[in-house]
């Protein structure tokens, strides 16, 4: 009888547990994956062009390896069971998941499907560690980040990646829906051109950008990290998000890389696992603040401002720039993240779940745990948190982090022609060195919509306040 295999975050052959697996077994396979109608959350815009483009490139790699990917959609277990009965088949693998509310799905689905007579099983593959054994003293998940990470590398070496499998036996051809039919890109308008220009999605690409990054990168990461305008991270971080790479792959490749100092970036993936544990053991991470006190904050509602922060028209050059970049190529540098992050919560006080939610529909490389584990941390309400109290100065930031304004320059050209020493703050600049740039202020680009001074102050007052009532 045939095995299908199910995949879900881990569309890549390479270091797939569950594809190994099937492979080793000598029986013919169906690769599957299912467009999910009951998935917990919908994916977002920019995550759909991704997994269109992540599913075409995965269908090409297994048509070369001479099988065939089986795409349908619907319930999960609706789709296992007609498959399986259509086939015959009587296994069913896959890479699990962590996220709770999957989990929990999974289970359902595998009493559906043993219910039945047919097997299920599942593998370890998106994770280095798996959640259910990294534990503290107490034998209680951690908290804190730090003593996670120590914990966890005195853990085995997780397991080397697999190969990919020598051969895939087929199975005879099975009905399939047509990716195009799923309309998974968007149509009218088609705003993902600034996204197909920077990135290519699947497998090969993933492997590509690895070998660029180990090569390029790795040496200087640790100093160059934080430069936004340096190109200086892997931009893994899609890749990751859909599985087209898996973190053991990362893990040893960089480890096996040569004499480079690897702690700072294996660190990186360190915090991509602390996400996923603590979203495991907290599902309700991208709505529920971990700190209860923050349940009471005094949030405001301003819609101006919130569409300012959107388009990228605060008046804040290192804020704005962020949030085009984002709009435009579906990705973000960390540093800008945590800069535009703290502009929203703690300048415009605007719920943290708002941008989470925005971060989600415009990321392709969006991921509940990172994403979650990201607002949180900024905001000051998650467990292992920057305090509330510490908040951003967005024109200092960026002249700590694109001192030569090469940033600013390359998503706001309209500033391009202010001297280095006033790009990040364009209100402080003279009427002759506004008119030298060609710069209406007010009217090619805005003024600040706050005085990050006051609006500090307002933050601290209002965390205060969340304090009091407490
Ligand atoms: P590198 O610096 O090259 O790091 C290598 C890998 O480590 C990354 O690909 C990523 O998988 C992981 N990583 C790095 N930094 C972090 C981090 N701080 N937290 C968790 N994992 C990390 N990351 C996502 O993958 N998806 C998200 O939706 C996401 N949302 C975020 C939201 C906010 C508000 C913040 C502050 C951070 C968010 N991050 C998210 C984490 C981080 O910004 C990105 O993982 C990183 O910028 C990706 O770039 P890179 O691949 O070049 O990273």
């Amino acid at each position: 009888a045939p095995i299908i295999v199910w995949f879900r975050r881990d569309l890549r052959v390479v270091d797939n547990p569950a594809l190994s697996e099937a492979a080793q077994r000598g029986q013919p396979i169906i690769p599957l994956y299912i467009l999910e109608e009951d998935a917990p959350r919908p994916l977002g815009g920019a995550a759909r062009w991704w997994l269109h483009h992540s599913l075409k490139a995965l269908c090409r790699e297994l048509t070369g390896m001479g099988s065939k990917l089986i795409l349908r959609r619907g319930r999960a277990s609706d789709v296992l069971l007609c498959l399986a009965r259509e086939s015959g088949a009587r296994t069913v693998l896959w890479n699990r998941r962590y996220d709770r509310m999957e989990t929990g799905k999974d289970c359902k689905i595998t009493s559906a499907l043993v219910s039945e007579g047919i097997q299920v099983e599942s593998f370890t593959g998106s994770l280095l560690f798996d959640p259910r054994t990294v534990r503290n003293r107490n034998g209680q998940p951690f908290r804190i980040f730090t003593p996670f990470w120590r914990c966890c590398l005195t853990l085995p070496d997780p397991p080397r990646p697999l190969p990919r499998p020598r051969e895939l036996m087929t199975h005879a051809d099975m009905a399939s829906d047509a990716l195009a039919d799923w309309r998974l890109p968007p149509e009218k308008p088609d705003w993902s051109g600034g996204i197909a220009t920077a990135w290519t999605p699947g497998e090969d690409a993933a492997g590509a950008r690895l070998a660029d990054f180990l090569e390029d990168g790795l040496c200087c990461y640790a100093q160059r990290r934080d430069h936004p305008d340096q190109d200086a991270t892997s931009r893994l971080s899609p890749h990751l998000a859909f599985g087209e790479i898996s973190p053991r792959q990362v893990w040893y490749a960089a480890r096996t890389a040569g004499c480079h100092p690897t702690e700072s970036f294996l660190r990186e993936l360190g915090w991509r696992e602390f996400c996923h544990h603590t979203l495991y053991h907290a599902p309700d991470l991208a709505s529920q603040p971990q700190r209860g006190e923050f349940q009471n904050f005094p949030w405001a509602t301003d819609e101006a401002a919130w569409q300012a922060f959107t388009h990228g028209r605060t008046g804040y050059p290192i804020v704005d720039a962020g949030m085009r970049a984002l709009w435009e190529t579906g990705w973000l540098h960390n540093r800008l993240r945590m800069i535009v992050a703290s502009f929203l919560v703690k300048d415009l006080l605007i719920p943290w779940q708002r941008g989470e939610a925005w971060f989600w529909d415009t990321l392709v490389d969006a991921d509940p745990a990172s994403n979650a584990g990201g607002w949180q941390w900024v905001a000051g309400c998650g467990l292992d948190a920057a305090p509330y109290f510490r908040i951003f100065n967005p024109v200092l930031q960026g002249e700590k982090f694109d001192p030569h304004g090469r940033y600013i320059r390359r998503w706001i050209p309209e500033l391009g022609g202010l001297p280095d020493n006033v790009i990040h703050r364009p209100w402080e600049a003279s009427a002759e060195v506004l008119a030298k740039a060609g710069l209406r202020l007010g009217k090619d680009y805005p003024t600040p919509i706050v005085e990050h001074g006051a609006a500090r102050l307002r933050a601290l007052a209002a965390y205060e306040r969340m304090k009091n009532s407490a």
